[in-house]
């Protein structure tokens, strides 16, 4: 079968490579569109604690081909999304319900072989049934579960204000999870002309960094909540001066594993600020499927290109240099 396997940061081959079998409680699954993230390019660029050599992607779904032994309620034929994450169960974090805080955490295409490949092993507990849904938006229940996971843990009550920051995928699926909500009212802040056009058009106020800079004092203090979708430390450290006193800080952008952003400990105090961190996703998959399943979120327009296997190298320059929005590549295309 074709895979697209890094063998080392910056060597991606499109391969052959065996097709595998599924073992005691797993199953294997004809991956029908995996989605491109961020974390596939710090994986490429050796910038994520990762296992070379890697199959890539952990935003997939397909349908299932075969199973092992003590597989339940997954069957040859049935549509699944797969949630990336396996943790181990019986550590003190896992044994708290937050399993994506698990000491020995690891996940399909970072640390076993993922998505971006005509197939993939998981885990029968990983796959989730999309039922009617269609694949690529199969392939964006991983992304919005996690952001569910952000926004439950943030929380967001009706009639309240909230300002993104970054209006890729990830930044236009949280707000609109916030206008789900009952946001009252939910900026979005960019500085590709695409990506605010894209917000624009999804019915959010859209502003560009310098609108926002040259209005700051109409923005200042505004909001009771601000949402960092972009990683960047500039907004990061900024964005205490949006929120009002008692407001919420979400921190959800992966900023570089290095980065430092000063803090002023007397305006948390004072302010009665609330800063926030989220990583990954708990139990919000079948949430996060019934949603899509809704039509309640437009992820239609967060994808701007499609590709097949061979495509993921264009892929990931595009997710390099701002192109576009969310990239999906199919990679039982063209068996
Ligand atoms: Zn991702
Ligand atoms: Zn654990």
């Amino acid at each position: 079968m074709k895979a697209a396997v890094v063998n080392a940061p910056h060597e991606l081959v499109i391969t052959d490579i065996e097709e595998p079998r599924p073992g005691m409680g797993e199953i294997l699954v004809e991956v029908r569109a995996c989605g491109v993230c961020g974390t596939d390019l710090h994986i490429y660029d050796g910038q994520f604690p990762a296992k070379y050599p890697i199959v890539m992607g952990h935003e997939f779904c397909g349908v299932v081909v075969a199973v092992g032994d003590n597989v339940s309620q997954i069957s040859v034929g049935d549509k699944v999304a797969i949630q990336p994450n396996v943790s181990c169960g019986s550590c003190e974090l896992c044994r708290r319900g937050r399993p994506n805080l698990c000491q020995g955490l690891l996940a399909y295409g970072v640390h076993m072989h993922g998505g971006f490949a005509q197939m993939c092993i998981v885990r029968h507990e990983n796959a989730f049934h999309i039922g009617g849904l269609s694949f690529e938006a199969g392939a964006l229940v991983e992304p919005l579960a996690c952001c569910l996971h952000g926004i439950n843990l943030v929380g967001v009550n009706a009639g309240e204000r909230v300002i993104v920051f970054g209006a890729g995928p990830i930044g236009l699926l949280l707000a609109q999870l916030c206008r789900l909500r009952g946001a009252s009212e939910v900026v979005v802040v960019d500085v590709l002309e695409e990506r605010i056009h894209a917000s624009s058009s999804l019915g959010f106020v859209a502003l560009s960094s310098y609108e926002l800079n040259s209005k700051e004092a109409e923005h200042t203090h505004s909001y009771e909540l601000a949402i960092d979708a972009s990683g960047a430390t500039a907004v990061i450290e900024r964005m205490t001066r949006f929120v009002r006193d008692g407001g919420r800080l979400l921190i959800f952008g992966v900023a570089p594993l290095d980065a430092d952003v000063p803090i002023r400990p007397f305006e948390i105090y004072r302010r009665e600020l609330t800063l926030i961190g989220a990583f990954s996703l708990g139990y919000e998959f079948d949430s996060a499927i019934r949603l899509l399943s809704s039509g309640q979120i437009h992820y239609k327009p967060l994808i701007t290109h499609r590709m097949p296997l061979d495509g993921i190298h264009e892929a990931l320059e595009y997710k390099r240099r701002g192109v576009g929005l969310k990239a999906i590549v199919f990679p039982s295309d063209e068996v």
